[in-house]
């Protein structure tokens, strides 16, 4: 039972290579260049087509099939050491659970995970402004404003496609942007599915996430159309390799803004959002005193749709859940990172069209 086995050998094994990859510091011009845009491009390319050919999300086959597992094996043991009365069985399995999950981890870093530890957004680009100052904030709350007033009525009047893989011109603009930011092979956009997790997503207010296992993308299935756009480029920016949030969100923004009006709109959208959120009480009167009313019905939709959907008090646990996360894959500032995306917005530098210029 105590002697190494070879199953005990390799479990051993990837334990400690788990342990390993966690904490050692690997520097991030090497993972940049042999990982995010070496490795990583080629594994994206393989497997986000093969998850878009699946109408349902490999997510809860995933799921579904490791908690299964997981039960089976732990009712196997407890029945054994019932039988032969030796709790040690149930130990032994638990072991065995722990060291797959450490295989689980390896996978997850090599799938996408490592893409936490690339060159961030700030060193990628010159950022020649002084950090923004509440006004400089609100200006750009005020921007986003004047473009979704102006946006609205043609946005509405095109309408939006529900695959937003058929958004040529999103499709596109996704392209440059990855083009402006990095050497790497653009990535290939995901199908936004439904998941087996959507009451979750409601519950939680989630807008989405990337599967990092089939790097595919599962949506929160009451987004309004409008939302739509900016979560897919949101999303697609993850399958980029762009795996911090606020970067996600720059990108997939970038992209949006560049895109057709309807796009333009989602990503307008978004960004007023962000900013409302960021501006005080004083600040939030400035910005809905100069709202029209499309923009507004809009935003009330949105406002109406997180109220009836969200459970508050598992929305919290799920979102300080999603911040230890974060936090064990060194996003230091864990959800507040969302932010970050206003402070690259007006620190950076931008030639003609918000093109990011990079160092
Ligand atoms: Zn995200």
């Amino acid at each position: 039972m105590i002697s190494m086995s070879r199953r005990g050998t390799l479990e051993a094994g990837v334990s400690i290579m788990a342990v390993v990859a966690a904490f050692v510091e690997i520097p991030r011009p090497l993972v940049e260049r042999w990982y995010s845009t070496g490795l990583y491009p080629l594994v994206q390319h393989a497997l986000t087509p093969v998850s878009n050919l699946l109408p349902f999300a490999w997510l809860d086959v995933m799921l579904t099939a490791a908690v299964a597992a997981a039960l089976f094996a732990l009712i196997r043991a407890g029945r054994r050491a019932w039988r032969e009365r030796r709790l040690a069985i149930v130990l032994a399995t638990f072991g065995h659970l722990l060291a797959v999950a450490a295989g689980v981890y390896l996978v997850f870093l090599m799938l996408w995970g490592f893409n936490y530890r690339r060159i961030p957004m700030e060193e990628r680009l010159i950022l020649d402004r002084a950090a923004p100052t509440t006004d400089a904030v609100l200006q750009l709350g005020l921007e986003a404003v004047r473009q979704i007033n102006e946006l609205h009525g043609p946005a509405h009047a095109v309408g939006w496609v529900s695959d937003q893989r058929q958004n040529a011109p999103l499709r596109a603009a996704f392209e440059d942007v990855q083009r402006s930011l990095s050497d790497a092979t653009p990535a290939v956009p995901g199908r936004l599915k439904r998941t087996a997790l959507g009451p979750y997503f409601r519950w939680t207010s989630v807008d989405g996430m990337v599967n990092p296992f089939a790097l595919e993308v599962v949506a929160n299935p009451d987004l309004l159309p409008f939302e739509r756009a900016f979560v897919a480029a949101h999303e697609w920016s993850h399958l980029a390799g762009y795996a911090d949030e606020s970067e996600a969100s720059f990108v997939g923004w970038l992209s949006c803004i560049r895109a057709d009006v309807p796009t333009q709109y989602s990503g307008w959208l978004f960004l007023f959002w962000q900013v409302n959120g960021e501006v005080g009480t004083e600040g939030r009167a400035t910005l809905g005193a100069a709202l029209g009313a499309g923009p507004r019905a809009d935003l009330n939709a949105i406002v109406e749709r997180i109220r009836r959907g969200q459970l508050p008090q598992l929305r919290h646990a799920s979102w300080l859940l999603y911040d230890q996360y974060l936090k064990a894959n060194r996003v230091e500032e864990g959800i507040r990172s969302y932010s970050a995306v206003i402070t690259l917005l007006l620190r950076a530098r931008f030639d003609e069209g918000w093109t990011p210029v990079r160092r």
